[in-house]
């Protein structure tokens, strides 16, 4: 018995216990620990069954411990029951017993009785029952056997196996209960027994505090509100679940700082001086904006220093502003009884990007000091407040009247300063006005050809009435054709008018200040006729009116065969009494040819055969465009009497002009006066009988091609670019039939409409080349474009139309490489020497075959061997009809952008003409072929022979059998390709 270690000695708990005897999770309240307490005061039965003995634990800190181990001895039936443990709040109660357990099989001689488990029991009560034990009262909750037991040998090794068990109590329903523990016969020694219950605690979560809680009994959770903590509000109710394991699930809902504070941590603090938080929410305060302070914590806005506002509809967040200063520089351009002002803006915008403007009008009579506010029908264009652009039109003022408009520049704060009112003010006079139109008109007598008209003198003339000016047109034909007559006084009879027919007519009077609005449209009818011709009669009078028509022509067509084209011809000058206008001119096809103006003795008598004189007031300038040589290029617009309002292109002749420049300068009004097509830019007319002498043509809204491809480099279709390079091509073709030589084809001559219409355009003489900025001089004299002139006209000033094609090839390469110098950054000389030596610009980057092949006929050096631009045009046509055949892309050299490869297999030189050689190919339905060649620039069938096979090799021919037959003969090839099971 006596070998048998009675006793467990407590020193061994500093080994085992290591780890294992420390803290418990913070969410389980303790109702018992027997190591919190040195006198347990358990109760023993027997008295020598369960032995109560002290010892230390990891930390050296007392303990009590309970211990039995009588396994020598049979029916041991020895229990230990502790204090009264009041249940408290909790439903759910755990106990977690640490013990250790002797190993029967190590224990010599023991006689059967050993046990190596003990009985673990309970019994409720609602108070504490004192000393009194009744062991068949209490239930018994688990029988607890050691996961490790330990031996002899343990023991001696000094290890101590310590068991954890926990086990739940319950379910309880009084006040409280006691434990007990069973031991029949083991070798076991009770370290620690503590009882708790686990609850879930106080905790804050999305600013929402929630106390502690204690999970129910049954599995289901417990759902806890919280409380949103100081100095933050619901934003949604938070609330959160507490599970039957003491853990908050499921936070939902939150509370957000007010305005005034932020988020640090878990609490809300106030945002310091200098700082605030105008929304409730979980953002930092944000230091106050410009112009703006706050002296104390917690602000929600900061304060706008002196002279600094914020509106209503300012955020928090801007910076604090104030009205503008006043604008500047204000000046008007009067016209008769209308102003533009024009002003600059303030210089202190006030840190504000809503400044507007509005005009105060004030009509300031002669002799009087002050003036009253404007009455009437002024009218503000585009309005009087409001005004987001500097500048305003006031129109249908008084003639002869003196006025002050006052600029007030305005912003969202100028509200808040009612007396600051910061303006600029100019004082004007205004000029005659134009008449009033005529309201009043009055048939006087009818016939079947005349009519005669009275009407009464504007009721507001503005002045001296020059004349009246009488349209009218017959109603079915629509104002597409129209007479004008002019009468000086209040009355008119229209002759030659057709009987029984339907006219309609408007008069509008002129002053020197010029034409009044027209009046309203005045129908009236001729008389019937008061006979009917007879059949007869009626043939004898077509019969008379066809030989008259036809006489009529033949001295038209006489008339045009010697005059040459006259575009407005004399008979067109405005002082005549009678005009007729109708649309589209009388023109024979094919006799048209151009004149120079230079073989007209006075060149002033060219620019007014073929440009009309338009009257300054018709044009309207917006804003310069561009600069010419001789001035600034204007876009404006263009209002001629009765007609559409146009956007023109207005380019000025500027002061100082001598009398040459001024006749170079309108050469060009002249040249392109005698043009109509779609594809040349069109003269509107000309303004040579008041200064600033002025050239105007309709307006291209995208401007020069080369400045337009290259803002949209790589942007367009294929179809898009052939479609535009047809329309320069048509309109080149339309120069060379009427036999004018541009000499300066360039993608920088060529102007785009807003529908991505080209029209060639930069017509003129020698000052053309003069003009022309890539124009240099050549060794013989003249200034030429070297990059887009052919050789002979470099070589030997041999200008043709001819010439103008290999310009064109020239353009035809910009456009297809979106506006890059051709021969890029090379010399002019060395230009000039690759090209005589025969290399050609390769193909720009994705440039279909068809269209290279087309360059490169463009450049044959014999010019004969260029096509016409008829042909040009008809093969672009057929491009743009399939347009498949614009899918092969011509083989571009690995990087075209340096000159060493410009010169890399592009030679054409000694190639004989040949200008069919893809019509041949195509023949001979050889197309892979007929593509690989276009890469190579072949031109002439007659070059193939002298072609090496390498050369053939280098462009990639090898799917048509063996090369040196390709280069052999025509022959061979043509048999070859034939063979051959080549695609076509
Ligand atoms: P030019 O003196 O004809 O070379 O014109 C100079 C510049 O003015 C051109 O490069 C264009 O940008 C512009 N320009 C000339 N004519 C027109 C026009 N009809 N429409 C629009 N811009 C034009």
């Amino acid at each position: 018995m006596d070998c048998i270690p009675p006793v467990l000695s407590l020193v061994f708990f500093s080994f085992i216990c290591q780890g294992h005897l420390t803290g418990y999770q913070s969410n389980e309240v303790n109702l018992l620990d027997s190591k919190a307490s040195q006198e347990l005061g358990w109760i023993s039965s027997p008295s020598h069954g369960w032995e109560e003995i002290s010892g230390v634990d990891e930390n050296y800190t007392p303990i009590r411990t309970f211990q039995v181990c009588n396994v020598m001895e049979y029916s041991q039936n020895n229990w230990l029951r502790t204090n009264w443990i009041p249940r408290n709040s909790a439903q759910k109660i755990y106990v977690e017993l640490k013990f250790t357990l002797r190993d029967c099989n190590s224990i010599p001689l023991v006689l059967g009785t050993c046990k190596e488990t003990f009985n673990l029991y309970y019994m409720e009560a609602d108070e504490d029952q004192g000393d009194m034990f009744w062991e068949h009262q209490f239930t018994k909750i688990d029988t607890i056997a050691a996961d490790e037991s330990f031996t002899q040998m343990d023991l001696g090794d000094r290890i101590l196996k310590l068991n954890t068990e926990v086990r739940e109590v319950g379910p309880t329903t009084q006040k409280g209960f006691y434990l007990a523990f069973q031991d029949v016969g083991a070798c076991v020694a009770l370290v620690s027994v503590r009882v708790f219950f686990k609850k879930c605690p106080f905790t804050v979560r999305n600013l929402a505090t929630f106390p502690d809680t204690v999970p129910t009994d049954s599995q289901a959770l417990v759902e806890v509100r919280g409380s949103c903590v100081n100095n933050s509000k619901e934003e949604d109710p938070p609330r959160m679940y507490c599970s039957t394991e003491g853990e908050w699930l499921v936070p939902i809902g939150k509370c957000l700082c007010n305005t005034g504070y932020e988020v640090q941590g878990v609490s809300c603090q106030a945002c310091r001086a200098g700082f605030y938080k105008s929304s409730p929410g979980n953002l930092r305060c944000s230091k106050c904006p410009p112009h703006s302070h706050t002296q104390q914590q917690g602000s929600d806005h900061c304060s706008c220093e002196k002279d600094y506002f914020r509106s209503a509809e300012d955020p928090a967040s801007m910076a604090c502003t104030r009205p503008p200063s006043a604008p500047r520089n204000v000046i008007s351009v009067i016209n008769e009884t209308s102003v533009i002002l024009d002003w600059s803006w303030p210089v202190d915008m006030g840190g504000r990007k809503d400044v507007t403007f509005t005009v105060v009008c004030k009509r300031c009579l002669p002799g009087q000091r002050q003036c009253e506010a404007c009455r009437g029908a002024v009218r503000f264009l585009p309005r009087r407040t409001g005004l987001r652009n500097t500048t305003v039109t006031v129109a249908d003022l008084l003639a002869h009247t003196n006025y002050t408009f006052e600029i007030e520049a305005v912003n969202g704060v100028s509200s808040l300063v009612p007396t600051h009112r910061q303006f600029a003010a100019v004082t004007i006079t205004t000029n005659q006005a134009a008449p009033s139109s005529v309201a009043v008109i009055r048939k006087d007598r009818t016939s079947q050809n005349s009519i005669a008209l009275s009407w009464l003198e504007p009721e507001r003339p503005n002045g001296i009435i020059l004349d009246y000016e009488v349209k009218f047109y017959e109603k079915q034909e629509q104002e597409t054709s129209y007479t004008i007559l002019r009468a000086k006084g209040t009355n008119v009879t229209l002759n030659g008018l057709k009987p029984d027919t339907t006219y309609l007519l408007q008069i509008r009077a002129r002053t020197a200040a010029g034409y009044g609005a027209s009046s309203p449209k005045f129908e009236f009818e001729t008389s019937p006729d008061s006979f009917s011709i007879s059949r007869e009669s009626s043939q004898v009078v077509l019969i008379a009116i066809s030989s008259a028509v036809a006489v009529i022509l033949s001295v038209a067509v006489a008339y045009l065969l010697l005059g040459r084209f006259c575009s407005y011809s004399k008979s067109k000058h405005p002082d005549e009494k009678r005009l007729h206008f109708g649309n589209g001119h009388l023109r024979l096809p094919g006799i048209k040819t151009y004149v120079d103006p230079h073989t007209y003795e006075d060149p002033s008598q060219a620019i007014h055969e073929f440009a009309r004189e338009l009257d300054a007031s018709c044009i309207a300038i917006d804003k310069v465009v561009g600069a010419g040589e001789f001035g600034e290029v204007c876009s404006g617009r263009l209002k001629q009497p009765s007609k559409k309002e146009t956007s023109v292109a207005i380019k000025t002749l500027k002061a100082g002009y001598t009398e040459a420049q001024r006749r170079d300068f309108l050469s060009e009004a002249s040249i392109m006066g005698q043009f109509d097509h779609p594809n040349i830019i069109r003269l509107e007319g000309v303004v040579t009988r008041s200064k600033p002498v002025m050239i105007v043509t309709e307006y291209m809204e995208n401007g020069s091609l080369d400045s337009f491809l290259r803002k949209h480099d790589g942007q367009f279709t294929m179809i898009q670019l052939v479609g535009m390079l047809r329309g320069i091509a048509a309109g080149m073709k339309y120069l060379s039939d009427m036999g004018y030589v541009h000499r300066d084809l360039a993608a920088r001559n060529i102007l785009v409409n807003s529908n991505l219409v080209c029209k060639v355009s930069d017509f003129g003489l020698s000052r053309v080349l003069e003009d022309d900025p890539e124009a240099a001089y050549t060794t013989r004299g003249g200034k030429i474009p070297i990059r887009w002139t052919a050789p002979e006209a470099i070589g030997y000033r041999k200008f043709t139309s001819a010439s103008d094609v290999w310009s064109y090839g020239i353009v035809l390469w910009e456009v297809m490489s979106y506006g890059e110098r051709p021969y890029w950054e090379m010399s002019n000389q060395d230009v000039i020497k690759a090209v005589d030596e025969g290399y050609r610009l390769p193909p720009p980057m994705a440039c279909p075959a068809a269209l290279y092949q087309l360059m490169l006929d463009c450049w044959q050096k014999d010019r004969n061997n260029r096509p016409k631009f008829e042909q040009i045009v008809s093969i672009l046509d057929k491009l743009i009809r399939n347009p498949s055949s614009l899918k092969i892309i011509a083989n571009t050299p690995s990087s075209p952008h340096s000159p060493e490869n410009l010169l890399l297999g592009w030679s054409t030189s000694d190639i004989a003409t040949f200008h069919s050689m893809g019509d041949w190919l195509d023949s001979t339905r050889t197309l892979p072929c007929k593509d690989t060649f276009s890469g190579i620039g072949y031109s002439s069938c007659s070059t193939l022979p002298k072609t090496s096979a390498e050369d053939v090799k280098q462009v990639g021919v090898t799917i048509i059998g063996p090369q040196k037959n390709i280069v052999s003969s025509l022959t061979e090839l043509e048999t070859h390709t034939k063979n051959d099971p080549v695609p076509v």
